[in-house]
């Protein structure tokens, strides 16, 4: 009998016929992501892949469907009720009160790690995933949501992403928003039996889920409903103005999106999301984000604002794997050495053990001493020189060095 992966799992393997499943793929993007990071004086927080359930309840909301439907809940052999994160910002702030970085200067921070949902898996959509995540607190500046949206971009911009749109938003602060659910539900109630299934489940847990509704007839209740502009205060909406003006001035350029209320509890004021362009339908959000002014002090933290994004890798992996833009192939060794002798073997060991003190890569042909089936190695390895070790070499106390992109040869010294 053998096994296979877990549902909705997949493997990074050296070679696939998906790039997106290749290590090098994965090296690529880790590489540009701690770049940025970098750029973006973001310091790295790695939480544990589980956590105390109820942090997600608390933060994420009980009402959403991420962890009302998603989530891998089981109790531990203490009996505890444990989760594996459905995302990465609860744990990020659980760690940021639990090791009291408040006290420390800089508080924004990254982290690139596993997620897991359980969710009908389809292409773009893993039971197991990889979010990119920052989190800047302490700061509620119109600049930094500003800042985030364009480190987020720029991520995209720097892997070779060009067919992208940003959506943003703005929710309101608590009362505003409170007050705008307070009458979309007034109003909603009266059409209830209008509403899909899931919209009228929503009615009771969570009202603002259902304006991102995808059935046809919630969407067409909903454009008489009230709209959240009008609950708006004059200070999120000065807030927002900024955020536009600066996006405006750093050329970049977004749609407003008035039904983006993104599927999480804690959002308030600036939310945005980004869909890749050429995809349609449900699965094309590469990520999203907002603020969440009032989420530490909830969970327990100082009463500190909050924003942040999530980009969804394996979504960005596939959209630049749809617009040609994944990267080559990573080439094999420096130096592939194939020895002619056993005693040219001994010889070959010792220069493989000198090439890699010196900091390159080499690999030895041990299998037989046949040049052809060596070479034949070197070109599958897609080795960049073959170094050939045979009696005359040895005599003269050289190597034979075949460039097997050029073919051209010549000898060095042993
Ligand atoms: P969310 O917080 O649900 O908006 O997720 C942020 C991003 O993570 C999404 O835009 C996707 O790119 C990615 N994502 C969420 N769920 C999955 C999943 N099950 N499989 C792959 N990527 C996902």
């Amino acid at each position: 009998m053998s096994y296979q992966r877990v549902k909705g799992s997949y493997d990074i393997v050296p070679t696939s016929d998906e790039a997106w499943k290749e290590s090098a793929f994965w090296h690529f993007i880790e590489n540009h992501v701690h770049t940025l990071a970098k750029k973006y004086a973001l310091e790295e927080i790695r939480p544990p892949v589980f956590e105390y359930t109820d942090l997600f309840l608390r933060s994420v909301g009980s009402e959403t469907d991420i962890v009302s439907k998603e989530m891998y809940t089981f109790e531990d052999r203490g009996g505890r009720s444990l989760s594996l994160r459905p995302e990465l910002t609860a744990s990020i702030l659980r760690a940021y009160i639990e090791n009291g970085l408040q006290q420390t200067p800089s508080q924004r921070y990254y982290y690139l790690g596993s997620c897991f949902r359980y969710e009908r898996s389809q292409k773009g959509r893993y039971r197991q995933f990889t979010q990119f995540d920052v989190e800047i607190l302490g700061d509620k500046d119109p600049t930094v949501d500003v800042e985030v949206i364009s480190c987020f971009l720029e991520l995209l911009t720097n892997l070779g992403l060009e067919k992208y749109t940003l959506k943003i938003n703005t929710l309101g602060d608590l009362i505003s928003r409170k007050n705008y659910v307070t009458a979309l539900k007034e109003y909603l109630e009266t059409k209830k039996h209008l509403l899909s299934e899931d919209s009228q489940r929503r009615l009771v847990t969570n009202p603002m889920r259902i304006l991102d509704s995808k059935e046809a007839s919630d969407q067409a209740l909903l454009q008489e409903a009230p709209s959240l502009r009008e609950f708006l205060s004059r200070e999120t909406l000065s807030h927002f103005q900024e955020v536009c003006n600066l996006l405006d001035s750093l050329g970049i350029s977004y749609q407003i999106d008035e039904k983006l209320v993104r599927g999480l509890d804690y959002y308030i004021d600036t939310v945005f999301e980004v869909v890749a362009s050429d995809d349609k339908g449900a699965q094309n959000a590469l990520g999203g984000g907002g603020r969440y002014d009032g989420l530490l002090k909830q969970l327990g933290g100082p009463d500190l604002p909050g924003i942040g994004f999530g980009i969804g890798i394996e979504r960005v992996m596939q959209a630049l794997i749809a617009e040609g833009k994944a990267p080559l192939r990573e080439s094999g060794p420096q130096f592939f050495i194939i020895p002619l002798s056993k005693e040219a073997k001994t010889a070959g060991f010792l220069l493989l053990q000198k090439y890699r003190k010196e900091g390159k890569s080499a690999l030895l042909f041990n299998k037989n001493f046949q040049i052809k089936k060596g070479l034949q190695a070197a070109e599958a390895m897609h080795a960049q020189e073959a170094v050939i070790l045979g009696e005359e070499e040895l005599e003269k106390k050289v190597i034979t060095i075949k460039n097997l992109r050029t073919r051209q040869e010549r000898k060095e010294s042993l």
